[in-house]
């Protein structure tokens, strides 16, 4: 079985800056083929071309959202610092600026988690099957 990418919770001092290396874009290689049905035998994702996403504006939910993921307690999510969390594996943790002072990095992330609440609730409601599931393919 496939060994679950570790993750840290983000405290107030914990720092993280991209380093544009788009190792995420291998990672999330399996979800993004899935939700758009594509089969590519590509190391990286099908559509990253000469280290840029072919797709930046629509890309899906869990790229935008990476290398966060909110707390999980009794099927709520939380983004709070403290419940955050981020994935160890990215080499953008521990770099650059503290998560907790980066206004613009924040108000990002919290733009992001009212759209997957937003998915979590029509996902109980039975009206998706996953909430990272998006509606239709983007032009490229
Ligand atoms: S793996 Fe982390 S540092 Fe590298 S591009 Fe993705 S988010 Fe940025
Ligand atoms: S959709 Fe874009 S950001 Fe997401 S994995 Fe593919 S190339 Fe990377």
């Amino acid at each position: 079985m496939k060994e679950r990418p570790k993750r840290l919770t983000v405290d107030n001092n914990t720092q993280w800056e991209c380093q544009k290396c788009m190792k995420c874009c291998e990672t999330n290689k399996e979800i993004v083929q899935k939700i758009f049905n594509i089969k590519s035998h590509k190391e990286h994702c099908h559509f990253l071309e000469d280290k840029t996403c072919k797709i930046e504006d629509n890309k899906p939910l869990m790229c935008r959202l990476y290398p966060f993921f909110p707390g999980i307690n009794d099927r709520k999510f939380s983004f709070a610092i403290g419940k955050l969390t981020i994935f160890a594996g990215c080499p953008g943790v521990g770099k650059g600026k503290k998560i907790s002072e980066n206004k613009e990095l924040l108000k990002k992330i919290d733009g992001t988690a009212k759209e997957l609440m937003d998915r979590f609730a029509l996902k109980l409601q039975g009206k998706i099957k996953d909430v990272f599931e998006e509606k239709k393919k983007p032009a490229t």
